[in-house]
Formats: structure tokens, sequence, C-alpha cells
């Protein structure tokens, strides 16, 4: 099935610079900036530039250095956010949603950083 990218959703807007975000980085292949609605003391989304719809679009159709840009931003992320244990942090979670099943509301793929605090377990599965 092809990937079909929707270039009216939100984060699209954000990287066209139509609606604001809170900045924490930007590099040539990636932008991170606060959730708007934070799930822990630190809540970050890193998004690439370029249009891909998730994890498999980007794995798929991205550039190797697209791909690299943003591994090495995300990390990048979580050291300047001071929870990456080499930058003296407690740890993080990254965690990046796909499709319904995924709960995955903005279909532009973006990893969420999670830290601050301790996380508790994984994953809770309701069944
Ligand atoms: P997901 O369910 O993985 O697609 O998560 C989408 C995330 O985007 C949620 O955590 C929202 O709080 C967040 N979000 C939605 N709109 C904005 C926005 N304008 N600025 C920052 N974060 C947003």
């Amino acid at each position: 099935m092809a990937y079909a990218y929707d270039d009216q959703n939100v984060f699209a807007k954000i990287l066209r610079g139509e609606i604001p975000c809170t900045k924490v980085l930007e590099t040539e292949h990636a932008l991170a900036f606060h959730d708007i609605a934070p799930q822990a003391p630190t809540h970050i989304l890193v998004i690439p530039k370029g249009a891909y719809v998730n994890y498999d679009h980007f794995a798929d159709e991205a550039s190797d250095a697209e791909i690299a840009g943003f591994t090495r931003a995300v990390a990048e992320v979580a050291k300047q956010a001071g929870v990456a244990e080499s930058a003296g942090g407690n740890g993080y979670r990254m965690l990046s949603n796909a499709g319904p099943d995924g709960h995955q509301e903005v279909p532009h793929f973006h990893i969420h950083v999670f830290g601050g605090g301790f996380l508790g377990k994984m994953l809770y599965f309701p069944g």
C-alpha cells in the first residue's frame, strides 16, 4: 500500500511556520519542540522535516542522510534535555505511535521523548 501523507496535519503546519511551537532543537533534517500536552516532566516531540506518515514510511523512503540526521537529533534532544545518562540524567523513554492500533493522532512521523521522573512499566495494554 502506498503511503498517503496529509500536508494539512498540525506538524506539517508547524514545519511551514503556519502555527507556533516551543522549539528545542532544529537541524537540517529534524525539528524538536515541547509537546503541547505533556505527559511527563520532559515530553519533547522530534519530527523529521520530510513528509513521512510514520516510522515504516520513514524507513522505506527517507534517505540515509535523513535517517542518520534524525536519529542523531533524537539523541541530542535527550542529552540537551538532561535526561540522557550520558548527559548526567536518569534516563528516558522514546515512543512512536503508528496507525489506529498505535493511537497515532498526528499523521506526521514523530518520536516522543519522555523523562524527568520514573516512567513506570513500558506499556499498559487494556485488552
Ligand atoms: P501521537 O498520538 O503519537 O500522534 O501524538 C501526538 C502528540 O502531538 C500528542 O502528544 C499531542 O499532545 C501533540 N500535539 C498536538 N498538537 C500539538 C502542537 N500544536 N504542538 C505541540 N504538540 C502537539
